[in-house]
């Protein structure tokens, strides 16, 4: 211990640090000063402003959760509380292909983008300007942002009919511009979405064209795939192709093999991204279910054993009831009861528990809850995803150890996103902390009661301020919102900030 005694603002003592590296958990102090890190080890002589007893508790970096559609919630509902009780300090958004900006029409956002953003309100020409709204709405948690390919297809062509072809020069020129400008303004990178109705017109050229300023930026490609049932083998070499012509990273979102019929095939998924791993960079991520959510499609319905409708604008009525029955009452058909439903969204039980669990511990895969909180009956990953995987998978089943299952939250998915400042407990990290209970973490959240929060984690730091504690939000809401140009600067290496 240095002679010069610091004046730390929390001590919090005697906890297991499990940094987010992966590596086994230790039992150290943690000294945290303004927003920063700056000591672990034996802090027992030193004083501070506050001292938490971590006995028993399990000190982890915050929870990243890599891919959200918070866009709109972080200006909505900025406590966070779906997030902050999960553990969560930091969100990446506009995955998908959604993003809320570049987009520069008024009026209610039509299509695919009614799944994140039911106003205009939330929309914004600029990434500048959206995220100077929701700086301006306080959150309690950190968050960054993805450009969306969908949201620059509908600035440029329009909507409807006119995104049912592929775009042409001056439009891949006009949208490539403005993915430039939203690097420069700090975007993450490129999102797709080519599963749906505003991209699936985009041939594979289409996106590499956009997307290959990404490498001068550091950026990288995330993509919710063109099929992820009886196509995901053709998809993922979509994906992977595009990686390699744009050269730079590939993560692909939620990572599912869709329908009965492809139940197991992440056997061959998974090593497809073992051979690509070998020439370039690629990873994923996932949610810990077998059902998932997102508009109400009737191709998807055919894939699901099961369908629950989670928001439904026409008839409100019909939410968190099964599809099956409400067609029965309707008495006509599957195609024109869910012509009749629209807009509106749904979850499908659709996948394997075994592909769930082979995909969770696949090499490169992080967690990402694909959480819809603007959904009326959302799916219960919004509430229950990160607090699952350590209650559910690591505790009871197994699958991982405590470290690994933290390492895929935190460490790993800094490292992919290229966040050097935080994700890890290391001194001059930001101080992002995760003070959990690992015998009673879990998640409450269910498909009947969805919106229940989370079990087991007793204290949340953001920014070196306490966020959350006794269950509840306190009165910070320390959040930031971050450029990607923010996210290299810790206090080791202060002169990288521009
Ligand atoms: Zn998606």
């Amino acid at each position: 211990m240095s002679a010069s005694r610091k004046n730390y603002d929390w001590i919090i003592a005697g906890g297991t640090v499990v940094d987010g590296s992966g590596q086994p958990g230790y039992v150290a102090d943690v000294g945290v000063v303004g927003e920063h890190i700056v000591d672990i080890g034996d802090l027992s002589g030193e004083q501070a402003a506050r001292r938490i007893d971590a006995t028993g508790l399990v000190v982890a970096p915050g929870f990243i959760d890599v891919h959200t559609h918070d866009d709109a919630s972080l200006i909505i509902r900025p406590e966070m509380r779906a997030k902050l009780s999960q553990g969560v300090t930091m969100v990446i958004c506009g995955n998908c292909g959604i993003s809320g900006a570049p987009y520069s029409y008024v009026g209610d956002p039509p299509g695919l983008l009614r799944l994140v953003f039911k106003s205009d309100k939330f929309i914004a020409s600029s990434l500048q300007q959206y995220m100077a709204k929701v700086s301006a709405a306080e959150p309690a948690i950190n968050a960054a942002f993805l450009t969306g390919h969908a949201t620059l297809r509908m600035n440029v062509m329009g909507e409807g009919e006119q995104l049912e072809r592929a775009a042409t020069d001056s439009e891949i020129g006009q949208m490539r511009a403005q993915l430039i400008e939203c690097l420069e303004q700090g975007s993450l990178g490129l999102s797709t979405g080519l599963f749906y109705q505003p991209a699936r017109a985009a041939p594979t050229q289409e996106i590499i064209e956009i997307a290959a300023p990404l490498k001068d930026f550091n950026g990288v490609y995330t993509t919710h795939m063109r099929d992820e049932a009886d196509q995901v083998v053709e998809s993922l070499n979509e994906a992977f192709e595009i990686g390699r012509a744009i050269d730079a990273p590939v993560i692909v979102s939620h990572h599912k093999c869709q329908g009965p019929q492809n139940f197991g095939r992440s056997v061959e998924t998974l090593a497809m991204f073992e051979e690509a791993r070998k020439q370039q960079q690629v990873s994923l991520d996932v949610y810990p279910y077998t059902a998932s959510s997102t508009v109400l499609n009737e191709a998807m319905v055919h894939n699901s054993i099961s369908t629950l409708i989670t928001w439904c604008e026409p008839h409100p009525e019909y939410c968190a009831r099964e599809l099956t029955e409400i067609v029965r009452e309707m008495g006509c058909s599957l195609t024109e009861a869910i012509e009749r439903l629209q807009p509106a969204g749904a979850v499908y039980f659709s996948m394997d528990e075994d592909d769930v669990r082979r995909i969770m511990c696949a090499p490169g895969c992080m967690i990402g809850s694909d959480g819809l909180p603007e959904d009326e009956h959302p799916h219960p990953r919004l509430w229950g995803t990160f607090p699952r995987v350590l209650g559910k998978y690591v505790r009871e089943l197994k699958i991982m150890s405590l470290e690994e299952g933290v390492h895929r939250m935190t460490g790993l998915s800094a490292r992919q996103f290229g966040i050097k400042n935080r994700g890890l407990i290391e001194a001059g990290k930001f101080a992002d902390l995760t003070i959990f209970d690992p015998r009673t973490i879990v998640d409450s959240a269910t498909f009947e009661q969805p919106t229940t929060p989370a079990t087991g984690i007793a204290y949340v730091i953001v920014n070196g301020k306490m966020a959350w504690e006794n269950g509840a939000n306190t009165n910070n809401r320390a959040g930031k919102v971050l450029r990607r140009q923010d996210l290299n600067n810790d206090l080791n290496n202060q002169s990288f900030a521009e």
